[in-house]
């Protein structure tokens, strides 16, 4: 039987006390993660599990990431309403909507059409404007670049380069671009994240280890 709105309301507020718990200081990803609804990001059979701190299943041997996993990534962009946001991996569209919830305007490429199809169907039904492709995302989206941030939900062994060419150069206005991006080998990698500091520099750092599905290039 479909749970009520009353019984999902009370266990999304639940779950931004258990990613609170989980470090995550950002009010605004905090605020988001009460608002989105993530049942709605997941297959009927398993959504009276969709608040659980925990990754899921979404087919085609993929995973909507984990909660928490989504709110460290987010808060690790840094983002203001306004900024420019790529999203490589789509996957179920919850972290795209977490975005759009925070007033920035998201770009998001998903290799699979079945995925990219069932994202954008749901996020159109909740009223989100991601504009969704389907494509290679290790290539990013060129003719929106620059990009305030990239942020990529599967782990790969190494930056792609020409994520790194769209980030934003930092000018008098504007911070640099930040990347957000899991490396490492197939079952473990770090959260890495490079900030753009002037036409050919970068500075990187890595916080906490995680599993992910793999990036797949081409
Ligand atoms: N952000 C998603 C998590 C999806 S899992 C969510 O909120 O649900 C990672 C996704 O990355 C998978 O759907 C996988 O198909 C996709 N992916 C892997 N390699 C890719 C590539 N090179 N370009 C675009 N998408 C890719």
């Amino acid at each position: 039987m479909a749970k009520s709105g009353g019984v999902y309301t009370r266990r999304r507020a639940h779950l931004v006390e258990i990613v609170r718990a989980r470090g995550i200081t950002d009010e605004r990803v905090l605020e988001a993660i009460g608002c989105v609804k993530r049942e709605c990001f997941i297959e009927p059979g398993l959504q009276h599990r969709a608040y659980e701190d925990r990754p899921l299943p979404i087919g085609l041997l993929q995973t909507i990431s984990q909660p928490s996993t989504v709110a460290f990534q987010t808060m690790l962009l840094d983002t203001k309403p306004g900024d420019s946001i790529l999203e490589i991996g789509t996957g179920s569209g919850y972290q795209a909507a977490i975005l759009c919830a925070m007033g920035v305007q998201v770009y998001s490429i998903e290799r699979h059409r079945e995925l990219h199809e069932r994202a954008k169907s749901v996020l159109e039904e909740l009223n989100y404007r991601a504009l969704l492709r389907v494509g290679d995302g290790t290539k990013g989206w060129p003719s929106l670049a620059p990009f305030d941030g990239i942020i990529v939900t599967a782990g790969t062994m190494k930056v792609p380069q020409m994520l790194l060419d769209q980030l934003q150069e930092p000018d008098g206005t504007k911070q640099g671009g930040r990347l957000v991006v899991p490396v490492g080998d197939r079952y473990a990698q770090e959260m890495t994240r490079v900030v753009r500091t002037g036409q050919d520099s970068y500075e990187s750092s890595k916080s906490g280890a995680f599993s992910f599905v793999p990036l797949v290039s081409g």
